[in-house]
């Protein structure tokens, strides 16, 4: 594609310094809030009371709105709250109206448009509430939401009929009545919270809850599920990480999509995090515009690793109402994770899943690799298409050599 390239001067592969430009660190720095003091500008409480929540506002900071957009923004209103901090808005590109961080937090026009099949409730979780607020879906484990808010709001939230309180869900967790469940089922070992964002809460209010939970026995580890430190790394200070750490093992997942969104604040903020002995991973969810694109996610999983974050699950976008413009198809998520696996560490392939509609919880979906099976032998294919064969017998003992005869075909 590139001349410079195909002329043969030596460059490198574009592919190749296309992946280096998007693992750049660069700040969000301070765009049109340049008049602002250091010390505003890094308060978290500050960050949240600037956010853009008006359609005003919005197109007086982005006067390069789209029709799409501007259509948009009257839907948002009744649906999923209108949100974004300064920092994350800075990463917006206003000459770009495909940027990829415009899709995630600006509404379209899109958004009001419900195909049959989408739902409000896309995974089924209210469906799997013992009590307000607690999805026990699996035998081990619970999700505990615990607030309604978040720092800013994704326009394809799986839960954007109770986040944002913008619909009237009107949602109101009732904490003794959540951990009164957990306290009351020896199987739940593992307690994520997630929400909205706990991370919104106040340390105090945050060490209050951790508290309780680990006064339980049975409860092995606690996760936290927060877009926080992509969206408001001035959240992550020192005294929110030596609060954290008391109650090992605590485990953060973090929400990431594209590259861009890991600046030098968020580097920082994350590297606080681990070194607060906090095992971190990422959850991704697979958007058409954002990151449905091989070299975006191969940048996304290395500069996560550069930030000390696993990526650990990527989700096929749920079936949530008003979603379709976001959506991508499987076939193409599966031709993402082909295209790392082998090539690339295993540290950077996330798991692809997923969250089977109606409540059948999270499915993981894998590229062929096991091409047949029988009581002698499995058929495998590697990264790069060759074939190989693996002898095994009902008692797993090889019964016999790999075949001489076996014709491994060159590539399938
Ligand atoms: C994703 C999820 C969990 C956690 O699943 P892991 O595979 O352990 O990360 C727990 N409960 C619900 C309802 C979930 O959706």
């Amino acid at each position: 594609m590139s001349k410079d390239f195909a002329s043969g001067r030596g460059e490198e592969p574009p592919s190749t310094s296309r992946l280096n430009s998007l693992k750049e660190f660069h700040s969000a720095g301070r765009g049109a809030w340049a008049h602002v003091s250091d010390a505003d500008w890094n308060d978290w409480r500050w960050q949240l009371r600037n956010r853009v929540t008006t359609p005003e506002r919005l197109q007086e900071r982005l006067p390069t709105l789209t029709g799409d957009e501007r259509d948009g923004l009257h839907l948002a209103e009744n649906k999923l709250a209108l949100a974004i901090t300064p920092h994350f808005f800075n990463l917006i590109d206003p000459e770009d109206e495909h940027c990829p961080i415009r899709w995630q937090v600006i509404p379209r026009s899109g958004e009001g448009t419900v195909a049959p099949w989408e739902m409000s409730d896309p995974v089924g979780e209210d469906s799997h509430s013992p009590v307000p607020g607690l999805v026990h879906r699996y035998p081990d484990r619970v999700l505990m939401l615990v607030t309604d808010r978040c720092a800013a709001y994704c326009r394809y939230c799986t839960r954007s009929r109770l986040v944002s309180n913008a619909s009237g869900y009107d949602f109101h967790p009732e904490f003794d009545r959540q951990i009164a469940y957990i306290a009351s089922h020896p199987e739940v070992r593992d307690v994520l919270l997630s929400g909205g964002d706990p991370l919104l809460f106040t340390d105090e209010k945050l060490e209050y809850l951790l508290s309780r939970l680990r006064a339980i026995q049975h409860v092995e580890f606690i996760r936290i599920g927060t877009r926080i430190p992509v969206f408001l790394p001035q959240r992550i200070t020192p005294e929110l990480c030596a609060m954290l750490k008391q109650f090992h093992p605590l485990f953060i997942s973090i929400h990431s999509n594209h590259p861009r969104e890991l600046t030098t604040e968020v580097r920082d903020a994350l590297g606080r995090l681990a070194d607060a002995g906090i095992p971190l991973g990422n959850q991704s969810v697979l958007l058409k515009h954002v990151n449905d694109d091989a070299t975006v996610m191969k940048a996304l999983a290395q500069k996560l690793l550069l930030c000390r974050v696993k990526p650990y699950y990527v989700y096929q976008c749920d079936l949530i109402a008003g979603s379709a413009h976001l959506r991508t198809s499987v076939r193409r998520g599966l031709e993402i994770m082909k295209s790392l696996r082998g090539h690339t560490t295993g540290y950077a392939v996330p798991q692809y899943v997923i969250d089977a509609p109606g409540g059948g919880g999270k499915v993981p979906v894998n590229p062929d690799y096991v091409l047949s099976r029988n009581a002698d032998r499995v058929v495998i294919r590697n990264f790069e298409g060759k074939v190989f064969e693996y002898p095994e017998a009902r008692d797993g003992t090889p019964r016999f050599k790999p075949s001489e005869d076996f014709i491994a075909p060159e590539l399938v």
